[in-house]
């Protein structure tokens, strides 16, 4: 990433303008985005599998984010929200909790044993949805407690502290009946759980890959994955728009409850708190709102829209002032 750069990109908020060639979004919406801007022109994109663009721009990573007063993105990754039922902190939600719904529709989950590695947000929204979509049991491993408690409350039956064990596949095994878990989320990205992951599985079970390694990692190919018949799932982004509309379902439905992960809401310039409540552990999500008043939408309808190109520049310089 290259600054200077305005970062965030899981937001929901209310259009104040729109540019010349918009035509299905109008002033006054309530809004959140897909983060990943695709190219729209390129096989990946015209064969539906926008989330392998290779010419994607991330929102708050290539260009500018959502920790502002206000944000510019292009009208194909808007995603309109419904103000009765979704509240901001849970609609901003939308686009992190898509990655966990897209990571578990790669395996049939009823009546399996679903084993979780890393109780970060993907790991929590992982171990809900799982729970909602009928397995017969979930067991999640961190190695900080505050996540491990936040496990219990997504619905986790058990629950372990890597640190207070030498032997993690046996340990998932003792609480499954002496049976290894059919299916394994690693959402860590730490070696040692991606390692575990291939270790912890049954013969013939899934691995699906989401959390991301700092370095490579190295892995025993024959025996941990050749000899046990597995097959792995490499996961990343959302199926862009289907995984937000089984999102929304989720959500508005309150088949899966977020509101326990929502650790804090702070202002916007209180971000440093913000972060270093992140970096302390006891934290799992917390939403920034920006506090200045929000600006009177500034046109009504498309039509209304022909000056709104300036008046974006001069919201985007005004926000990055
Ligand atoms: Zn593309």
């Amino acid at each position: 990433m290259r600054g200077p750069r305005t970062v965030g990109h899981e937001f929901a908020g209310t259009v104040v303008a729109i540019g010349r060639s918009v035509r299905n979004v109008v002033a006054g919406e309530y809004v959140s985005a897909e983060s990943h801007v695709t190219c729209g022109a390129c096989y990946h994109c015209r064969t539906g599998r926008a989330h392998m663009c290779e010419y994607t721009q991330i929102l708050g990573v290539d260009r500018d984010g959502a920790f502002a007063q206000y944000v510019a993105v292009p009208e194909s990754v808007i995603w309109k929200n419904d103000r009765t039922k979704l509240p901001p902190e849970i609609a901003t939600l939308q686009e992190p909790f898509g990655n966990a719904v897209f990571a578990v529709s790669h395996e049939d989950i009823p009546g399996k044993t679903v084993a979780v590695l890393g109780c970060g947000p993907i790991g929590l929204f992982t171990i809900g949805i799982a729970r909602a979509s009928g397995a017969a049991r979930v067991l999640a491993s961190d190695r900080m407690p505050f996540r491990l408690d936040l496990a219990r409350k997504m619905g986790a039956h058990d629950v372990l502290d890597v640190t207070t064990v030498d032997d993690v596949p046996a340990w998932f095994a003792e609480h499954n009946e002496g049976e290894h878990p059919d299916v394994v989320f690693e959402m860590s990205g730490a070696p040692a759980a991606i390692v575990d992951a291939f270790r912890l599985v049954r013969n013939g079970g899934r691995v699906i890959l989401f959390g991301i390694p700092a370095l490579p990692v190295e892995l025993d190919v024959a025996d941990l994955l050749i000899f046990k018949n597995l097959t792995v799932s490499a996961v990343n982004g959302r199926e862009i728009f289907g995984t937000w509309y089984k999102t929304r379902w989720l959500l508005e439905h309150g088949v899966v409850d977020l509101r326990p992960l929502v650790t804090a809401e702070l202002g916007l310039s209180e971000f440093e708190h913000a972060f270093a409540l992140l970096e302390s552990g006891e934290a799992c999500k917390v939403v920034l709102r920006p506090s200045g008043t929000p600006a009177e939408p500034l046109v009504a309808t498309p039509a209304e829209a022909a000056d709104t190109d300036s008046q974006l520049d001069h919201l985007a310089k005004w926000a990055h002032r």
